[in-house]
């Protein structure tokens, strides 16, 4: 068993969090990889090490003095140091690197430093080897993320074990420091993950798990334990992320399980996203993962008589998206009707224009407007199999004094999206959560 363990920046906000790392490392031998993001916030005013160091870039880069910004980041690695008693060098490295911010280096250089210094720390304190993700992560000259060159420096590892790799960065063919967008620790993570071959990538974060439902609408809603990776994409879409989005790929594809943990409560089972058609999900008993929504949809409702009848309709009707440069979201259709769902952000300002157009090239009988409109998605791979999900789902609109706007089922049968008035999304939220939560 291989396990590519990463830990968040609140996992390593400070000396007491790297001990709970340790513990948690040193409690399974299989954890042999880890990936670890900059110190985060200790409390919830606290700066981020990352924020701090992109000030020191920002600072510099308009003349004022980085000095203020980069004495709180030493500040914080002296005290990690000195409080475990570890000697990785920090003042000369603290030393180097403002000596490389006074001489111009990039700000991505700046900003990767707090994962360079926490993996010195946590290498050092673990007794692991350190490796430079400079010589694993491979981003073109354009600075978009190199996969092929990674794929080959990263064959290095399959000698290497028991290393800890910071997260965040790489490098040009140039030599150059590039970071990935905020966050992109888990990306790290998730190449590293597949790299090694993994039986398994843990996420160590401050929370439970992904939760069924956002907690900023239903009151405390249960964690799920385990979900598969459509699934999650279905619900992530629409709501809020505990992971990098990107981060998903690598190991989806290669088929390898994510497991989202909490460091401050390891034995919480936290969330385990699964390959679909992986045993366990078919043995899971409620028939609905999660729930989740967005705010701010526009419905366009085309009518025609005999449309079905009429070949190239769809096509012409969508053709006057793409024309716009507009995506959307669904499309649902009767006899003679079809809509479209578009988010608000990419009709902006377009409206007239699309309304105009599909007159022209469609001739229909009508076309209705409908803004304000959310939409909820019900998500979970068990509905295929169940009876009445639907049953439940709506009687629990209907005794919410909900209306149903409109109503899209996949045809993969892992989701039933409908789309109430915007002023009734957290009540929908909070019924469908309700009937379904076990
Ligand atoms: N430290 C970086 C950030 O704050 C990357 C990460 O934590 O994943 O965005």
């Amino acid at each position: 068993m291989r396990i590519m363990t990463k830990f968040g920046g609140s996992s390593l906000a400070d000396a007491s969090q790297f001990h709970k790392v340790r513990g948690i490392v040193e409690a399974d031998g299989d954890r042999l990889f880890v990936v670890v993001s900059a110190p985060g916030r200790r409390e919830p005013n606290d700066e981020k090490i990352t924020d701090l160091l992109l000030q020191c870039a920002e600072r510099r880069r308009t003349g004022l003095s980085f000095r203020p910004p980069f004495a709180r980041v030493s500040e914080r690695f002296r005290s990690i140091e000195s409080e475990l008693g570890l000697n990785v060098g920090m003042e000369r490295e603290l030393a180097d690197i403002e000596h490389a911010i006074e001489s111009g280096a990039s700000a991505d250089y700046i900003a990767s430093r707090g994962e360079y210094l926490t993996g010195l720390l946590l290498a050092e304190y673990l007794g692991f080897g350190f490796l430079d993700p400079a010589e694993l992560i491979a981003f073109h000259d354009d600075g978009t993320y190199d996969d092929e060159t990674t794929q080959r420096w990263c064959q290095k590892l399959s000698v290497k074990e028991r290393v800890v790799i910071p997260g965040f960065y790489g490098r040009k063919r140039d030599g150059s420091i590039k970071t990935f967008s905020r966050g992109g620790s888990d990306i790290t993570g998730a190449i590293i993950a597949r790299a090694v071959r993994a039986d398994i990538y843990e996420n160590w974060t401050d929370v439970d798990g992904f939760m069924m439902a956002d907690p900023r609408i239903v009151e405390n809603p249960r964690i799920m334990e385990l979900v598969t990776y459509s699934e999650l994409r279905e619900l992530s879409y629409m709501g809020a992320n505990v992971l990098h989005e990107d981060s998903i790929f690598p190991v989806r594809r290669a088929r390898i399980p994510i497991h989202v943990r909490n460091t401050n409560k390891p034995e919480a089972s936290g969330t385990l996203i699964v390959p679909d058609g992986s045993m366990g999900v078919q043995r899971r008993q409620s028939e609905v993962t999660g729930v989740s929504g967005r705010t701010g949809f526009t419905v366009i409702t085309v009518t025609k008589d005999n449309m079905h009848k009429e070949v190239g309709f769809g096509y012409r009707l969508l053709r006057v998206l793409s024309h716009n440069n507009i995506s959307f979201e669904n499309c649902p259709s009767g006899i003679d009707m079809m809509s479209l769902v578009i988010d608000d952000r990419n009709l902006k300002g377009k409206l007239d224009a699309v309304i105009s157009e599909i007159r022209q090239d469609c001739e229909p009988n009508t076309i209705e407007v409908t803004s304000q409109i959310a939409l909820i998605a019900t998500v979970g791979k068990g509905m295929v199999r169940a009876k009445g999900v639907s049953a439940k789902l709506f009687g629990a609109l209907r005794d919410a004094g909900i209306n149903v706007r409109l109503i899209n089922q996949s045809s993969s049968e892992m989701n039933i999206i409908v789309g109430v008035e915007q002023r009734d999304f957290e009540a929908a939220v909070n019924a469908v959560y309700r009937a379904f939560a076990k």
